[in-house]
């Protein structure tokens, strides 16, 4: 497949230009806002072609685009594609309002393409793993499920998540979208309620650097969530703890495809085998495949609904009351 990258970004550096061409696509072109870096970037990365030019990127022989600007951005960049009959793999969070993101399914829709959000957790082999266990019930009931995805932003990308709230930046919009994907795939359902409060701890300027977070679910459970950009030695995890049994998962919040998990019911301990494989070249492939027909693991709805659960977390901190999530015309329940 061919493809085109809106956005001379650091994640498509380190993860997606090299994914994409593992699964055999080929990289046409490159867009950036400022001509000289996207040149540079096209050259470091060996990318034939490079533009300024939205309308020219998409000019090219190109199947599909990658859409790993800014968050304010991937709505315009998405419907131009969409209108140009391009398929969309779009970064989350989709947008930076739930009508934007609305509007950028709609017009996928419309147009006749695939489009995906590039939710990558839900690819991990780890978190398959503990689905699989989920759904088939070795945990009894499940209760309650606590994730701790606090980390540390790099400096290299301490710029527009800390300061730019245009831009959509903030550590819920930027991590807390992640855990909603994550519980929706591990549980298959979304959170009904959100009471959340949010955390300056001096690296936000002017934007939250940490948040916590309680869920509520329809089925009665309850979740507990910590994001942070301000934690170099937290370690990531994840637990679900049912009326019969608990999964532990450390170090599994992450885009590495590391991690390990562990099972304890009545019969004792069992760690659960894990045939680790790259998290990004998973959801390409199911992009592609989607494409050809099949059955597409993360489309826009499933990056809206995490949205949506982000939104509600910002309200319920604004407001300092419990908030119901409102998923609009995409409501699960
Ligand atoms: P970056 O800051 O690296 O890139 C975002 C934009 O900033 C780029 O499109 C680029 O604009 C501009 N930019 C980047 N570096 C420079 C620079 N040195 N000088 C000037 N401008 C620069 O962001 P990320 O790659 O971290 O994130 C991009 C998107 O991907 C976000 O939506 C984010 O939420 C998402 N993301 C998703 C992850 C996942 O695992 N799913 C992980 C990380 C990020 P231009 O293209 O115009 O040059």
């Amino acid at each position: 497949m061919k493809w085109g990258l809106i956005g001379a970004s650091t994640i498509a550096a380190q993860w997606m230009i090299p994914a994409i061409r593992e699964t055999g696509g080929e990289i046409v072109g490159v867009m950036s806002s400022i001509p000289t870096r996207g040149a540079d970037y096209a050259a470091e990365h060996g990318i034939a072609n490079s533009t300024a030019d939205l309308d020219a990127l998409l000019a090219m022989d190109i199947d599909a685009v990658y859409i790993s600007t800014v968050n304010d951005l991937h709505k315009p960049q998405t419907l131009a594609a969409a209108a140009a009959g391009k398929h969309v793999l779009s970064e989350k969070p989709l947008a930076t309002s739930m009508g934007d993101a609305a509007d950028m399914i709609h017009a996928c829709r419309n147009a006749g393409v695939v489009m995906a959000t590039n939710h990558h957790l839900r690819h991990a082999a780890t978190h398959k793993a503990m689905a699989e266990r989920v759904q088939a019930g070795a945990l009894g009931r499940p209760l309650a499920a606590r994730v701790f995805h606090a980390v540390y932003l790099p400096e290299h990308l301490q710029g527009w998540r800390l300061n730019d709230p245009k831009a959509g930046g903030g550590v819920v919009l930027d991590i807390t979208v992640h855990n909603a994907d994550t519980l929706a795939h591990l549980l298959g359902e979304y959170p009904k309620t959100v009471t959340a409060r949010t955390q300056n701890a001096g690296m936000g300027q002017g934007l939250e650097d940490g948040c916590m977070g309680i869920w509520e679910f329809p089925s009665g459970l309850q979740a507990y969530t910590h994001e942070a950009f301000t934690t170099p030695f937290a370690r990531t995890g994840l637990e679900v703890h049912g009326d019969a049994g608990s999964l532990y998962a450390d170090n599994v919040m992450t885009q590495q495809p590391v991690g390990s998990v562990k099972l304890v019911t009545a019969q004792g301990e069992e760690a659960l085998k894990i045939e680790h494989h790259n998290l990004y070249v998973q959801g390409i492939s199911r992009f592609v495949e989607a494409i050809g027909g099949a059955e597409l693991a993360c489309d826009g709805v499933a990056g809206y609904r995490s949205m949506a659960v982000a939104m509600a977390t910002l309200e319920s901190a604004k407001t300092g009351t419990t908030v119901t999530v409102d998923y609009g015309e995409f409501n699960p329940h």
